[in-house]
């Protein structure tokens, strides 16, 4: 193979850069098997050599001769030569999800290495869903590169609008321990810490930052909004107390109280004025029952938790940047220091834009999924159950980082990451959709080879050993639009010509260029059951499988398919497949 100097593009390109442009061209040309891309190529040399961007039209040229050439070496000679000559160049861009892993997260504004304190503060109203993975990864993440901790506490204090679930605190944390590999390093409840709040909120009404107001919702806001103050406002602190007390013994109702935090009327964000701290809730709690009348509010309940705990950093949407800035005054009352605070904007993933956990919730009583693991739901449950990779998700949550950006990604995205992850590990099987049973006979005066047949567990022999075939009987199985094209290859076994349900060996060797199909024979197949799900939908596709190994829980690529677990006990008379992606 001869390979371009540096002169053949008619540029000075320096060795440095040719370097870094066959590094790209071969490792587009492993991960796309020989099907490398020019654009993909140049964005990836861009993103490491910035200093080269001026020059990004002179070096395309290059590159689209390098992508070639290691296109051409991955098809002609194989993935693996391809995959050999970039090891022995640079072996670090075998492994292109660890690199990033490497720049995906921002330093720590004022960390100090063993000293850094974080949280991830879910409500308890469900199991995790893929936005949370988000939380638990960058939380976790910046733990392990800290040598910090991570705080799972539960805000469940909102009985009335977002109930928590008494089994969500458990599967919450089975949840975390299947994306981290291990568990938090502290879990709270805030239902189990609800008298220090209560003390926090006394402790304020006593030193006269807060008071109790009795207005309506509507009274305060219309006085709020004119920069006025409320009645209660004024009032003294046995006079607040007295209230207080009137607010947690029940004696007031939902709604006709609250404690606020004094600010200013001045401020020039009107959420910011006075806000409120605690609201009276009668609703039963599902594990403290009725014990308490009055529960803080969020803002209030995170705010003491965050210092009681000692966090050092919150990392929160910025729609909750008005929560930091009511929770500094709130700080500034009582002599504490803020912690740091990082932002991340939105990330809507297109197939699960209008999923909320209530939502399922009422969606899984009614009936129109099976449970909180419904392959249909973007639950970690589902993820998991489909055979997801929690590796894979963490990666794809950090190569996003910390941008404030609003970002709108599809599942195909964190289905690439999934593949590039499962890849590697996973055997192959035949599965033939819509079978129809043919009979393979010899060429007239032939034989029919009956010697077993093996084929490799992995194509790229990344899980060593062969999967082995008995051709004890004259009948296989082929998909109906394979039997339609007449002319074919069954896959690693002959070319054959079929008419009226019959196969005849035209050759064992490889005749042209006719399409390969796969197929089994009798002895190795066992009908199987694929269940896809596609948006509110599941189809179902029937067929033959592979009956070599069949493994229940393991994950394995379905030749021409893709790849999906298997569900049915290793005896079952049908294998239950559940799709994974493609
Ligand atoms: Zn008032």
């Amino acid at each position: 193979m001869v390979k371009p100097d540096s002169m053949v593009d008619g540029s000075d390109w320096n060795a440095d850069i040719l370097a870094i442009v066959r590094k790209y061209a071969l490792q587009n040309a492993v991960e796309y098997n020989g099907l490398g891309q020019s654009g993909s190529v140049l964005g990836r040399i861009l993103g490491e050599r910035t200093d080269l961007r001026n020059r990004a039209i002179e070096l395309k040229k290059l590159v689209s001769i390098e992508v070639d050439i290691a296109n051409e070496l991955a098809s002609k000679e194989g993935v693996a030569a391809a995959r050999k000559a970039l090891e022995e160049t640079n072996p670090e861009a075998l492994n292109r999800q660890k690199q990033i892993k490497k720049i995906g997260l921002k330093e720590l504004p004022n960390a100090e290495k063993g000293k850094v304190v974080l949280r991830f503060a879910p409500n308890p109203n469900g199991p995790l869903t893929l936005g949370h993975a988000r939380g638990v990864t960058i939380n976790s993440e910046y733990a392990n590169l800290y040598d910090g901790k991570v705080v799972l506490r539960f805000d469940d204090t909102d009985s009335k609008v977002k109930p928590p679930i008494k089994e969500a605190y458990e599967w919450i944390e089975e949840d975390y321990k299947w994306l981290t590999g291990k568990k938090p390093d502290v879990v709270i409840k805030a239902s189990d810490r609800m008298d220090m709040y209560l003390q926090y909120a006394e402790k304020m009404l006593k030193e006269g930052f807060g008071y109790v107001c009795r207005c309506t919702a509507k009274e305060f806001k219309q006085l709020r909004d004119n920069k006025k103050e409320c009645p209660c406002r004024v009032k003294t602190s046995p006079e607040n107390l007295s209230d207080w007390g009137l607010m947690k013994d029940g004696t007031l109702s939902e709604g006709s109280a609250v404690v606020r935090v004094k600010t200013s009327m001045d401020l020039p964000n009107p959420a910011l004025r006075d806000w409120p701290a605690l609201r009276i809730q009668h609703t039963l709690h599902p594990m403290v029952g009725d014990k308490y009348k009055v529960w803080p509010l969020l803002d209030f309940q995170s705010a003491i938790e965050d210092y009681e705990q000692g966090v050092t950093h919150i990392i929160r949407g910025k729609d909750l940047m008005d929560s930091t800035r009511k929770q500094t005054l709130l700080y500034a009352h009582l002599g504490w220091k803020y912690p740091e605070t990082l932002y991340w904007g939105r990330v809507k993933i297109h197939e699960f834009g209008s999923f909320s956990t209530s939502g399922m919730r009422n969606d899984i009583e009614e009936g129109v999924y099976t449970g909180w693991d419904d392959p249909r739901l973007p639950t970690l449950r589902a993820f998991q159950r489909r055979g997801f990779d929690s590796d894979a998700m963490r990666d794809f949550w950090i190569d996003l980082g910390l941008t404030q950006k609003d970002i709108a990604v599809s599942l195909q995205t964190i289905e690439a990451f999934n593949s590039s992850k499962i890849d590697r590990k996973c055997e192959r099987r035949t599965f033939v959709r819509n079978p129809e049973l043919l009979k393979i006979q010899p060429e007239e005066g032939g034989d029919c080879l009956m010697t077993p047949l093996s084929i490799n567990r992995h194509p790229m022999n990344s899980i060593e050993g062969v999967r082995v075939w008995e051709l004890n009987d004259e009948r296989i199985y082929l998909e109906k639009k394979d039997i339609e094209k007449k002319l074919i290859r069954l896959k690693d076994y002959a070319d054959v010509e079929i008419k009226d349900s019959v196969a005849t060996i035209q050759s064992y060797d490889k005749l042209d260029k006719r399409s390969i199909a796969h197929w089994l024979p009798i002895s190795m197949a066992k009908k199987a059951i694929l269940t896809i799900p596609k948006g509110e939908e599941i189809i179902i596709q029937e067929g033959v499988m592979e009956n070599f190994e069949i493994s229940k829980g393991s994950v394995v690529q379905l030749e021409r398919v893709g790849y999906a677990i298997i569900e049915s006990d290793n005896d079952a008379d049908i294998i239950q497949l559940l799709w994974l992606h493609g």
